[in-house]
Order: C-alpha cells, then structure tokens, then sequence
C-alpha cells in the first residue's frame, strides 16, 4: 500500500473556508464548511448558516480530514498481484489500467453484455458520483441493471403505496409537536438533526415515545418505550387503530374527504384488539392502550418512522400500517402533525438527463437486486437467470461487509473467473478481491449536487481541496472508460461541473447554490392538510389497487415473520444488527479514532439470556444459525430485551474476529413489498467461544 503521507495535495491558496455536503447516506446530509489551509483540509466543521445543520456535524463527519488523509488511503490504481482475497496488488498507472479494464468488459460485452453488473448504492449520496455518468456508461454498455433495494425499498415502496411517493412531514416542524413517537429508529446516533428538534419539542412540554426492539441511546431519553419483538410493528400499529376506532378518537371528516378505503381499513383493524398485538408484539396490553389514547387525544401528534422496522419480511406492510396512522386522526391538518420516513420524494431530480436510459436503445437488461448478490454470482447460466456473471463493477459500496449471508458473497467474488474492478478510498473487504482498484477522490475533493431524505433542502458540494494522490472522481472514471470504449455519445463529454447544473437543471437556481451552498424546495408547511396526496386518487390510500392487481393484500396487514421469534428450537434468539454508533454502514470503520471509540465487534445480550449459556460479560462468543457463524464478545445489557440479541454493525470481516461480521448470518430473503433485505428477520443462536489470537482487548 502507498502511504499517504508524502501525498498530500500541493499547497495552493492560505487559509480560506469552502462549502459543501455530507456525502454519507444519513437523513440528515448536513452542509459542510472545510477550512483549507495552503491546500490541505484541516477542520471540517457545519455550516451555522444552513439552519438543518445548525453547525453541526456528527463526531463521524468531524473526523473528515482524518479520514481523507489516511495512511491506508489508496492513491494509484492497482493490479492484483496475488490469488482473489488475497489483498496482494501493484501499482499501475492510469492508462494501463483503464486500457486493461475496458478491453475485458468490451471482450465480455461482446458475448453478451448483461454478464456485466454494476453494484453500487449509497457510500456518496451525490447524484454526481453516484448516478449520473455510471449510469450512462452501464447504459450504453447494455449492462444488467441494478436494483438499489439494500436499505429503504420496502418502506420506500410502502410510502409510494399509501401516500404516493416518499414525502411527509417536513423534519422542522417536530419541534412544535406535543407527541412524537420515535418508531424503529435511534435518532440519536442515526438522525441527529431530527433529534434536536425531537428535544425542543420536550423541552416545551411534548411526549417522547420509543417503539425499538431495542433500548438504544434515544428510547433512554424518551418519555416511554416499548421493547417489541422484531417484525411485530404492523400488529402494534394495527392495534392502535383498532383503540382509536373504538374510542372514536378519529376525524371523521379527514376520513370522508382525503382517504379512500376507509371501511374495509376500519375492518381489519378491528381484528387486531390490544390484548392480540400484546401476544404478538410480547408488549403489556396497558402499554398499549396508553400509547392509543396518548396518540387519539394529543394534538398534534408526530410520528418519524425510520428504516429499522422494514428490515423484516412484512416491513412494506408495517410502514404501510403506520402510514395510514395521521389520516385516522386527522394530524396531517397540522404542520406539526403527520408521518416523515423519507423525505427524498420531493425532490425534482432529472434523473432522466443524468441517467440517460435512452442510451439503452431497444435493449431491455434484466435486473440483479443488490440484497442477493450471494447466491447470483454463483448462478450458472440459465433461461430464467441468464448469462452467469462475468463482471462486477463495485462503487460507492462494500457488499463483502454490507451484503446478506456474506459467507456466500466472498464464495461469489472469490471465483477466479470473475473480473471485479473496484473504485474505493480504501481497501476494503470487496477491494481484497478485485482485479483492479482504482482510487476514487472523497467529497473534499470533487463536485458533487445532492437531494436529502430527512429535510428539503438541496444542497451543493465544492471540492475544497484537489484530488488526494493520483484519485480520480467516479464520474471521470466513467468519462474515461466511455472513451476507451469507443462511446461516442457528447453526453460521456459532460463534465463534472455540467453535471451538477443538469442534476436539477431549471428547477433549482443554480446560482443560489452557488451563492450560499444550499437551497430550500418551495413546499407548503402542512403539504396534506387539505388532502392533495400525490396518489393517483390523490387521497391517502389505505386501500391500493395497484397491490391488489399484483395479488398482494390491498390493505395493511401484519405479516409474520420468515423466522419468527420461538419457532425455532436450535434457534431460539431473535437477532437484529443495528449500526454502532460510530460507524455509518461499513464507512469509518477504519478511521483508527472512531474504531478506538468503538471498541471491539459487539453482541449485546440480555443477563438472562447469557447467564442461560454460561456467557460471561465481554467473553468471546459464536453466534450462528445454518447461514454462517460470527465470532464477536458479548455485551451482557439490557439493551437487549429478553430473547433478542443485538449485533451490532457494520465491521468490515477482516478487521472482525476470524474474518467475520454480522452479515455471516443475516438472510438474502426478501421483503413484502419492493424486494427489500431483511436484515432484521433472522433467528441465531449464541455460545461461549474460545478467544482467537486476533481477538481485542478492552
Ligand atoms: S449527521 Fe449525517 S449528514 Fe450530518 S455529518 Fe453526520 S453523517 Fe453527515
């Protein structure tokens, strides 16, 4: 590996300050002001001018500079030089590699070009370097194209089922209401932003409610919470309007104007009285009826639901459920009243101009979802599969460490007549087993336009420094592979800049991002108070037509768990894999400072449950069920309720305990709704373990 540290960009200007944005995938995507000292980036810090950042950032994100110089940061393309996984590469220069890379792909492509997979998602947010020349160049190519359903396809398609798009409450006007209830979601580490306005809201007197498997950092701060079992939302939330029916805590005339299927939701509520969620949900029914009566007689009354609750086989259903919620009792006619899970709908995006689908002519590729990529790279060719993969293009993404059953992903990528290229920071799990690595720029150093999905706010990133050694962006890369290819097309000339002016072309004002960074989306404080749902009956439709046509259930329903709680005799823990709170996904696992904070790979696990097993607090532990094992130290906490273990995520598997993470044993089985991971749907079982040589100490 090159070190970093005689690579440092050249001195340019002294010191000035450039703004900019979080690329990270968070809510929040905070802007950022870099102070820039004779070229190098010394301090970043938020901007106090863009009121959602408030100036400031996540320790995370605060320790930028540390990461963009990083002794471990790649700086020159790479060749392999040693078998896959082996971690053994040289350095190349950049023609040599791209020459190489686009003589393999088109030798592949003339076969057949879906054989050819790009894998990409959310380590940049940008629409720059994470969506506009990849996919042209994909298009063009007539590559397989992706399905990005790791993270928010079940709630995502949820919401665009109930409410018509992923639209909501706008994050602000939390402050102002007198409940929130905080369901699957631990603000405090993974919303920050949304947290401050949560805690202003308390501050005036509101109630803080937490719905989580969980007792995280945030259900500590809450007023009340409740510890239900995994895959259980949709039974608690039905219940709640089965309390809010019966009490007739309803408005009747929000129902009659601005929903449509109200009689047959009414119905299946009824079905699910408090004491048949307590069973389910393994909840007091008391705990229950008071959260009903809090939420029918508060106004008003606020629910942020976040991403947690749709990792499981009925999650489309559970959002759905709770979706339909505000409508019941009229909250949306106030703009401190409603439901926020993403805001990224509003957003006017022209993907269509940054994407270019045009470019694949007649050609309709199949679609690879990212959430199975275990068992698809190690598919043979089929009629039904088609062409065996012969190609991955790996970017903003780590599917060694991210993907499900991550014991078959490293099979997949391990096969030595696989060509992967990987454009990355650092190495990686996945960089391990590349072909090549190419040396991707971070936003400190490339131009970058962004939508958000936890505010509304547009916000635009300026490189504050040049590119770290010879790194390059995505979109450049891409520029270049196109021209190697032969791609001739004038949109592979578009530069970087071009492209952050098309991402959103008349609709935002350029020059105001320009001029302060970031610019608000002209949207109504209370978007739904007069219905005006962006549904084709432009109500809120607790009844779909478009999921019945499908054969699914056209109302919200709970949908057990694949691998319910006490099904299972060898299995009997429910485990669900949080994010630690310092890491972001598989991002800065690596940064030595948040890895020091972190500590060691974590099981927390309830004393009850480790005192059954003999398990001693902080010992080392095999977690397993038939997918895989994973070898962390137990945390004995009652962070874990009774029967569910908590693994926390994301280590990258080399830094893990023999070569293991979470995802050794979470499932590639997919979700109700939108084809979606379900990470959270997964039954183990925990031993004590010896202490391998690599594990660390405290
Ligand atoms: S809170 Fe989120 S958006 Fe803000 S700096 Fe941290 S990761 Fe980025």
């Amino acid at each position: 590996m090159i070190s970093a540290a005689n690579r440092l960009p050249e001195p340019t200007l002294a010191r000035h300050t450039v703004r900019g944005a979080c690329p990270h995938d968070c809510p929040d995507t905070c802007a950022l002001l870099t102070t820039v000292e004779n070229g190098v980036a010394v301090r970043v810090q938020g901007n106090p001018a863009h009121a959602q950042t408030g100036g400031v950032l996540c320790a995370k994100v605060s320790k930028y500079p540390e990461r963009t110089y990083h002794p471990d940061r790649i700086l020159t393309p790479l060749r392999r030089s040693g078998p896959k996984g082996s971690g053994q590469f040289t350095q190349v220069g950049w023609d040599e590699a791209l020459t190489d890379i686009a003589a393999r792909l088109a030798e592949i492509a003339a076969r057949n070009p879906e054989a050819i997979v790009p894998y990409s998602y959310a380590g940049t947010m940008g629409l720059v370097q994470g969506e506009s020349m990849d996919r042209r160049f994909f298009h063009r190519l007539g590559a397989s194209l992706l399905h990005r359903s790791i993270c928010a396809a079940a709630g995502g398609e949820a919401m665009v089922q109930t409410l018509g798009g992923k639209v909501g409450m706008k994050v602000e006007f939390f402050a102002e209401a007198k409940l929130i209830l905080i369901w699957g979601s631990n603000s405090i580490t993974s919303t920050l932003h949304f947290w401050r306005y949560a805690q202003q809201a308390k501050r005036e007197g509101a109630r803080l409610v937490c719905i989580d498997p969980r007792k995280t950092e945030t259900a500590e701060k809450c007023h009340e919470h409740l510890q239900l079992l995994p895959g259980t939302d949709a039974a608690l939330a039905l219940a709640l309007m089965h309390e809010l029916i019966v009490h007739d805590w309803l408005d009747h005339d929000y129902l009659a104007q601005h929903t449509l299927g109200w009689e047959a939701l009414r119905e299946r509520a009824l079905t699910f009285p408090p004491e048949r969620a307590a069973e389910v949900c393994a909840l007091p029914v008391e705990q229950i009826r008071d959260l009903a009566r809090a939420y029918g007689t508060t106004k008003p009354s606020a629910i942020r639901v976040n991403y947690g609750v749709q990792r499981v086989r009925g999650g489309g259903n559970a959002v759905r459920a709770i979706a339909c919620l505000p409508a019941l009792t009229g909250a949306w006619r106030e703009r401190a009243g409603g439901v926020l899970f993403s805001s990224s709908g509003n957003f006017p995006v022209q993907r269509g101009v940054l994407q270019r689908p045009e470019l694949l002519g007649q050609r309709r590729p199949r679609t690879i979802n990212m959430v199975t990529i275990g068992d698809d790279l190690l598919r043979e060719t089929s009629e039904a599969f088609g062409p065996k993969i012969e190609a991955v293009v790996v970017y903003n993404s780590n599917p060694l460490a991210v993907a499900p059953e991550s014991g078959k992903v490293a099979r997949g990528f391990a096969q030595d007549d696989l060509f992967t290229v990987v454009l990355e920071h650092f190495q990686t799990d996945t960089a391990d087993y590349a072909d090549y690595i190419l040396p991707a720029t971070t936003q400190l150093e490339h131009w970058d336009v962004h939508l958000a999905y936890g505010h509304t706010d547009v916000l635009l990133n300026r490189p504050a420094i040049g590119p770290c050694g010879e790194a390059r962006s995505n979109a450049r890369i891409f520029r270049e592979l196109a021209a190697r290819m032969g791609f001739s097309e004038p949109c592979f000339a578009d530069s970087d800049e071009t492209l952050c002016r098309q991402a959103y072309g008349e609709k935002v004002d350029f020059n105001e991002l320009l001029d302060q960074g970031f610019a608000a989306l002209p949207i109504p404080d209370a978007p739904f108070a007069q219905g005006n749902f962006p549904t084709a009956s432009g109500k809120c439709e607790f009844f779909s037509a478009a999921l019945s046509a499908c054969g699914q259930d056209a109302l919200p329903n709970h949908v057990p768990n694949y691998e319910t709680f006490g099904q299972s005799a060898a299995y009997p823990l429910a485990m669900i894999s949080p994010p630690a709170r310092n890491f972001l996904n598989s991002t800065f696992v690596n940064v030595a400072s948040l890895q020091k904070q972190e500590g060691r790979p974590l099981l927390e696990i309830h004393p009850h449950d480790a005192a059954a097993r003999g398990i001693a607090d902080g010992s080392v532990v095999r977690v397993f069920n038939d997918r895989g094992s994973y070898l962390c130290h137990a945390e004995l906490s009652e962070r874990a309720r009774p029967g569910v273990v908590n693994g926390l995520g994301i280590w990258w598997r080399k830094l893990g305990l023999e070569g293991t993470n979470v995802n050794q044993l979470t499932s590639q089985a997919l979700t109700d709704l939108g084809q979606g991971p379900t990470f959270y749907d997964c039954l183990v079982e925990v031993q004590a373990a010896a202490t391998p040589s690599n594990a660390i100490n405290k």
